[in-house]
């Protein structure tokens, strides 16, 4: 019966090829090594996106700098330029190793994406930088402004006539709504954010207070993203922000790379041929840690091992590269869920896109329960005092996850480095948290230590 195929095949025939589907269909907690890693500067070849272009995404915020420095005050300190602090977490690393038995060679760093300022997730890098890059073309195509301008000047009441004009969507599980809502909106659209049944009260809330509709979905994220699409296509003069494609999404995440270089210069760590650089990225969708990814690659080339963390229940992107077939199946086709207290993740079917074009650069990906995120979570804040939301958390594992599993440490040991793992660094991309409402961090601390307790 062609309606049991899988992408042309039978649940049997993908398992008998992978095996690993066995553990990762019963949601058991994976660890995967990339069997189609390649040196980059191979890997490379078969991607058409430069360095320019991440360039090019990296001038085009430093334009809008006076702007953002203007209409988001809190963003000042740094001028106008929207970046997370990067600290070292040893208290942390030791707590880590002591609950997982674990010992983890290296330094463990948090890239502090969680308290990026305007919206508070890595999707102030992407979501952000498409809107306004849509705004710029808009106003170049116009005739508003030039690439000299002060771009300040947009906060006017002229400009937001102009972008009234103009309507901007998208779907989202949350974290995105909030990056396009709140831009759009700052600069004069009219701005829908399509929202799944895991989206957080309290970012709808949040939405529609500063003027965003907000349409609500009973189903998951792929629905939402396929309602905001059609909506779009009805307005000639509406602009769908696809999370699933976007080439502009990807290049805002990417400028983070050149940014964290200079971070780490700055912390006097060193990133070469005997001191490598893990970095672990929880991934949704894939736009996000696929587009960091892509940017650190360029930037550290093959000093820098790039690892996705998905949660147990929503492992698109690890089933997509593992069968190759990225977009073409989703996790509901395998009889996984779909459903994770990490609402950023909850993802089904990942991005094609994202999937192709990191086949042969990712080094790995592994999958994390909510348990271990909920425990992470208040551990995190014990031991650093640093406020997570749970699927920030996904990375922080990691650093235990390729010293323990044998996937891990086949991967360090294929591409020589077991020697160099004392000088290593580890980064785990925490990628929200920060506008999480009090109330709602306090239950995540509580049901973190009632778990511990529990185990
Ligand atoms: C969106 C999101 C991610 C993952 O980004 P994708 O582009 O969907 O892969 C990770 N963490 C948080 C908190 C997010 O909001």
């Amino acid at each position: 019966m062609t309606n049991n195929l899988i992408a042309g095949k039978t649940l049997e025939e993908w398992k008998k090829l992978y095996p690993m589907l066995e553990q990762i269909i019963s949601t058991e907690e994976v660890f995967w090594d990339n069997p189609y890693y390649l040196p980059f500067e191979e890997a490379n070849k078969k991607v058409s996106l430069t360095e320019n272009d991440i360039r090019d995404a990296e001038e085009r915020l430093n334009r809008f700098a006076p702007y953002i420095a203007k209409v988001f005050p809190e963003t000042r300190e740094l001028n106008g330029i929207i970046e997370s602090p990067t600290v070292e977490i040893p208290e942390m690393q030791r707590c880590l190793e002591e609950m997982f038995h674990q010992k983890v060679d290296g330094k463990l760093l948090l890239k502090c994406d969680s308290h990026l300022a305007v919206s508070g997730s890595i999707k102030a890098r992407g979501g952000i930088y498409e809107v306004l890059k849509h705004a710029e073309d808009l106003a170049f195509e116009n005739g508003m402004i030039t690439p000299n301008d002060d771009y300040s000047i947009m906060d006017s009441q002229k400009f937001r006539d102009f972008f009234s004009n103009y309507s901007i969507v998208v779907g989202s599980t949350g974290n995105l709504g909030l990056s396009i809502g709140i831009m759009s909106a700052k600069l004069g659209f009219h701005v829908t954010v399509h929202m799944s049944a895991d989206a957080r009260q309290w970012k709808k809330d949040m939405l529609r207070e500063k003027g965003v509709i907000v349409v609500e979905h009973t189903s998951d994220y792929g629905k939402a993203v396929k309602e905001g699409r059609k909506q779009a296509e009805l307005d000639a003069n509406g602009y769908f922000v696809d999370d699933e494609n976007s080439v502009n999404l990807f290049l805002g995440y990417a400028v983070a790379a050149f940014r964290l270089k200079n971070q780490l210069d700055e912390m006097d760590i060193l990133i070469d041929r005997d001191h490598p650089l893990f970095v672990y990225l929880p991934c949704g969708v894939g736009g996000g840690p696929g587009g960091v990814a892509f940017g650190l690659k360029m930037v550290f080339k093959d000093h820098v091992h790039c690892f996705f963390a998905e949660p147990t229940h929503s492992p698109c992107m690890l089933i997509g590269l593992l069968t190759g077939k990225h977009d073409q199946m989703m996790v509901q086709d395998f009889g996984i869920d779909n459903i994770t207290a990490a609402d950023g993740l909850a993802v089904g079917r990942p991005s094609g896109f994202v999937g192709k074009t990191l086949e042969n650069v990712i080094s790995g990906s592994y999958t994390v329960n909510d348990q271990t995120l909920y425990i992470l979570l208040s551990n995190l804040i014990d031991s650093e005092n640093i406020r997570l939301e749970p699927s920030a958390l996904a990375g922080v594992h990691g650093p235990v996850q390729l010293f323990k599993e044998d996937a891990g440490r086949k991967y360090l040991n294929d591409n020589q480095i077991i020697p160099k793992m004392e000088n290593a660094t580890h980064l785990a991309w925490a990628t929200g948290g920060s506008m999480v409402p009090k109330e709602v961090m306090d239950d995540y601390y509580r049901l973190g230590v009632e778990i511990k307790s529990k185990n």
